[in-house]
């Protein structure tokens, strides 16, 4: 049975001369490892080969998981990345554990975002989240909606806006989503010059995500193993 340790090393590994063979540093891409449906033990047990920063997509799964990997690791502290559709409802709670979240995508949650981080005095880094596709029921905005909802973003005291997310179409050439993603990320910096990154690439395609520009990978399964339903 292959174990976590190696799965890791390889995505690490492959992170590593995806970057190289773009042409960046190795501190331009961050790898965010996904542990949904998998225990703390599993987040644990990374967090013994080294790694940090961790993401998670729903705010009831990941509040208890965040709790129990501090307990069981209090000298060493995990970073959270929220990445799955927030509801606004929620939002006070996901910024109790997490230092980013990836999927801002309307003035509504920002709203709530800016209420609760004024009333706490804290501060969260955010990616808006793109909808690549023809499905308004998928999260994110659309293209067109970019410029408007990240003028919304820049008024939130407290949120860093770090750049776009995106989630390639099941049935499309992840080249040509993840091509759309940077296009949107270019016009995205024309209105905010430090919201240089890029979430974007999964286990079956972070290597190319990388070499189109990613500087935030969002892997799961290709480390943890296979899930159930999520
Ligand atoms: C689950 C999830 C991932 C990781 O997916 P894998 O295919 O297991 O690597 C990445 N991003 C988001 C938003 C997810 O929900």
């Amino acid at each position: 049975m292959i174990s976590l340790e190696s799965r890791y090393q390889e995505v690490l590994d492959r992170v590593n001369a995806a970057t190289k063979a773009s042409g960046r540093e190795l501190t331009e891409v961050e790898l965010v490892v996904i542990t949904k449906t998998h225990p703390a033990s599993v987040v644990a047990e990374l967090m013994d080969l080294g790694h940090r920063v961790f993401g998670e997509n729903k705010d009831q799964e990941a509040k208890p998981k965040a709790l129990a990997v501090a307990e069981l690791r209090p000298e060493s502290k995990a970073s959270w990345h929220f990445v799955g559709q927030l509801q606004s409802n929620k939002a006070k709670s996901v910024l109790s554990y997490a230092t980013a979240i990836h999927s801002l995508d309307r003035a509504s949650l920002l709203k709530e975002l800016a209420k609760q981080l004024s009333a706490a005095d804290s501060q969260v880094s955010g990616f808006i989240e793109l909808n690549l596709t023809d499905d308004p029921n998928r999260g994110g905005v659309a293209p067109e909606s970019l410029a408007m909802l990240a003028d919304k973003a820049a008024e939130v005291d407290g949120l860093s806006i770090l750049g776009v997310m995106a989630v390639a179409g099941l049935d499309v050439d992840p080249r040509v989503d993840f091509a759309r993603a940077m296009r949107a990320s270019a016009e995205l910096q024309k209105l905010l010059p430090t919201a240089t990154a890029v979430s974007m690439g999964m286990s079956a395609d972070y290597e190319l995500a990388i070499e189109m520009g990613a500087t935030h990978v969002r892997v799961g399964s290709a480390i943890t193993g296979p899930r159930g339903n999520n």
